[in-house]
């Protein structure tokens, strides 16, 4: 199940700064979690934290939109984001 607000994110050059999926060294957007900002990879179903508070359309999210995000974060596995630099590499499960 993928919500419908996960906003896309298509300018790498955030990635140094948000990172970017290690598997592929890109991303499909991020959701928001309160402040939080966690990107996704939905090809390999990874997450990661970018930051918080870095976007301000956090506030304008409901609560069903925020359960919705809940149930997509809990299915999908957290991870070392690449960034820019770095090399590629595999993460282990945690
Ligand atoms: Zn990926």
């Amino acid at each position: 199940m993928v919500p419908t607000n996960v906003i896309p994110f298509p300018e790498m050059q955030y990635s140094s700064r948000c990172g970017a999926c290690p598997e592929c060294g890109k991303t499909d957007g991020y959701v928001n979690l309160g402040k939080e900002h966690w990107f996704i990879c939905r090809d390999h179903q990874t997450k990661w934290l970018g930051g918080y508070n870095l976007f301000d359309n956090w506030q304008n999210q409901t609560v069903s939109q925020t359960e919705s995000i809940n149930e997509l974060l809990d299915s999908y596995r957290e991870v070392l984001p690449y960034r820019v630099g770095n090399q590629l590499k595999r993460v282990s499960n945690k």
